[in-house]
């Protein structure tokens, strides 16, 4: 029989999360508290999967068969038989305690509890169970059904039977794993992107170079794809803030205290790519 697997939230991880599995073979039950946000989140997956399918890069019937293995529900109880949860709701502490604390509740002795978040820890979140040894984090990136990479993280409590079982499936669905090894904040991924924006964004302030010019380095002298600050626009510098600022808070490590400049283009509204304006104009 197929192995089962509850994704709690459809939204743009939770629907990405939901296509690899399915496409993958794992029966998939899809969760979200309206059927509007289901139906939105299966669209997006037949839309994604006729791409492939166009593309040459998936079978119809592959597709039709994987699109076959998801249901959706409103309800919490049908994860009740699942082997692995991915909640991959809005990345709030309160809500995602409120439905681990209800997960606990009713799914299997054995099943595992991920949780997709990119910067709660995995602790805070294992803690609202009895069962804080099964609980790990998969943060999976997006465009999930695009991107490669799934950290691996493991909270103060995770056994190692736990993290073994998250990276049998984030390897079934095709990613690689990299392993947090400690529950630190911003994990290995928004720590290396927030040292390295902060740093370019000092540089910037400061004059010692402008910001095509510190892009330019990276690119060219390191292979980067992007330059930290065309990055930085890209995701939102407001939302590369708001992390530094956590991680700061969390390590009280100085290299991810964000200068000035950063707080006033968030405050001004230059947030980047989706405002028009961030380190560079759209
Ligand atoms: P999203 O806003 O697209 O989707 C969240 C979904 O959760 C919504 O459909 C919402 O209706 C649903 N939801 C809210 N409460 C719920 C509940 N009690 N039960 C079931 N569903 C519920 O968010 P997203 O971008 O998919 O992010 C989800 C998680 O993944 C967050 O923790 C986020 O930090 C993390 N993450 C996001 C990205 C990204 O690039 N967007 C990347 C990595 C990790």
């Amino acid at each position: 029989m197929a192995k089962k697997v509850a994704v709690i939230g459809a939204g743009l991880m939770g629907s990405g999360i939901a296509q690899v599995s399915a496409q993958a073979g794992w029966d998939v039950v899809l969760r979200d508290v309206t059927e509007s946000a289901l139906t939105r989140g299966v669209d997006g997956i037949k839309a994604s999967y006729d791409k492939f399918v166009s593309k040459g890069k998936l079978a119809a019937e592959d597709a039709e068969a994987a699109l076959g293995r998801i249901t959706t529900t409103v309800d919490l109880d049908a994860a009740a038989d699942a082997d692995v949860v991915v909640e991959a709701v809005f990345e709030r502490i309160d809500i995602k305690r409120e439905i681990f604390t209800e997960l606990d509740k009713l799914v299997k002795a054995d099943a595992i509890l991920a949780s997709n978040t990119s910067a709660i820890p995995i602790t805070k979140i294992a803690a609202a169970t009895q069962r804080p040894e099964r609980v790990v984090g998969t943060h999976f990136f997006s465009p999930v059904p695009m991107m490669a990479l799934c950290e691996l993280v493991r909270g103060h409590r995770t056994s190692d039977e736990t993290l073994a079982t998250a990276r049998e499936f984030a390897e079934g669905v095709g990613k690689t794993c990299v392993t947090v090894n400690r529950d630190v904040a911003g994990f290995v991924t928004t720590r290396l992107i927030a040292a390295l924006v902060v740093e370019a964004a000092k540089l910037a302030e400061s004059g010692v170079a402008t910001p095509e010019d510190i892009d330019t380095a990276c690119k060219l002298g390191f292979g980067h794809a992007m330059g930290p600050l065309a990055t930085a626009d890209l995701t939102g510098v407001d939302i590369l803030l708001h992390a530094s600022e956590n991680i700061y808070t969390e390590s009280q490590d100085e290299k991810f205290a964000p200068p000035e400049s950063m707080r006033r283009m968030v405050d001004a509204g230059d947030i980047g790519r989706k405002s028009g304006r961030g380190y560079y104009s759209y």
